[in-house]
């Protein structure tokens, strides 16, 4: 079997190319993201390897089923990107549905630790020998509420993450899991109430600008936003608003509604173009990482298993337990 390995980094190489003999696939690695325009890459292979930034639109699936392409191999568990509608029938989409919930419930506690307590302010200062400590006061966390909106795989290690630091947890979910140990409540009432906000929601049509300019102003004065689910679950514009406003003690954002054009790339050369972007950077109390959430050892390892595994269960005419149903 010939995949085409779209949106390539050295990390990826690793664990895919570790497992190929194994599976007896070969790997075609392409720098490129898969997009309409760069399907026809995928020609002469027999599926395609696609990550978070790749556009697996009408056109691009069209493109892949024509060159006969017999699997779309996501290797990540979110799938907005791909238009399901055009693969049903034709292309099965096979997704990481869960390769470490740990290592993200794990980052957005340190993205939020980090930005309440300031220590990447703190780091840059003392690097340059600064030893001042004003400016770098955030809040203690015992006592204070924690609202998880999405109490999935990651929402439901989160919480447990949380209650570790002696909060009080509100949960919103569209299907609430009665057996969780917290109070689900209403979004509403969850942005009245909560000090800190954590997003762990999918990105769906329900979902979309979830925190917008009504639900900002339902917040808390002084609440702190952490986004590691999907950009477009916040409208940037609103979020601005909010932000100039001074609603928030901060904003920890890895994931961002444009991200596409500037996340796991390095931009540090080139104008930025994105003025949201750069509002967003401007501000003392955002702290924006790219999409690493993630990225551990166990995670990698655990999405290049399961992928080679899709396909296997594609070659075999397997049960799919990993194709992805809206
Ligand atoms: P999951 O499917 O286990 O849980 C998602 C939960 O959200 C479910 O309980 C579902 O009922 C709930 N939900 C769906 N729509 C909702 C809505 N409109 N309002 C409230 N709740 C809603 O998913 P998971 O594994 O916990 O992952 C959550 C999200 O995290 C993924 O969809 C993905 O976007 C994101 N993610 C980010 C990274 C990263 O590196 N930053 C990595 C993996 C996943």
């Amino acid at each position: 079997m010939k995949i085409a390995f779209f949106d390539t980094k050295d990390y990826d190489r690793i664990w895919f190319e570790k497992l190929a003999p194994e599976y007896g696939y070969e790997f075609v690695f392409y720098d490129t993201r898969c997009t309409e325009d760069t399907a026809i890459l995928a020609s002469g292979c027999d599926a395609v390897c696609v990550f978070v930034n790749c556009v697996l639109n009408k056109k691009a699936i069209d493109k892949l089923y024509e060159l006969g392409i017999k699997a779309i191999l996501l290797r990540c568990a979110g799938y907005d990107n791909v238009d399901l509608d055009a693969c049903k029938g034709r292309i099965p989409v096979l997704r990481v549905p869960s390769y470490s919930p740990t290592a993200v419930a794990e980052y957005a506690a340190a993205l939020f630790l980090t930005l309440n307590r300031k220590i990447h302010k703190a780091y840059t200062r003392t690097r340059e020998f600064n030893f001042k400590i004003s400016g770098l006061m955030g809040v203690t966390l015992r006592g204070k509420t924690a609202g998880v909106i999405g109490t999935g795989k990651i929402g439901k290690i989160m919480i447990e993450i949380l209650k570790g630091f002696g909060m009080n947890i509100l949960a919103y979910d569209l299907f609430p899991d009665t057996s969780l140990d917290v109070e689900y409540t209403t979004i509403d009432d969850l942005l009245k109430r909560s000090d800190v906000i954590t997003l762990h929601c999918p990105l769906t049509d329900d979902s979309k600008y979830i925190i917008n300019k009504n639900s900002i102003s339902k917040m808390k004065d002084g609440v702190i936003l952490v986004n590691t689910s999907r950009g477009a679950l916040v409208d940037t514009a609103a979020l601005i608003d909010g932000l100039r406003a001074n609603k928030f003690r901060g904003v920890a954002l890895d994931v961002y509604e444009e991200e596409d054009e500037y996340f796991f790339e390095d931009r540090s050369g080139e104008i930025i173009n994105d003025d949201e972007l750069i509002k967003l950077m401007s501000f003392p109390n955002v702290l924006i990482t790219s999409h690493q959430a993630f990225f551990t050892e166990e995670s990698l390892e655990a999405i290049a298993t399961v992928t080679c595994e899709n396909l296997k269960c594609v070659i075999e005419d397997r049960e799919l337990e990993n194709e992805v149903t809206r």
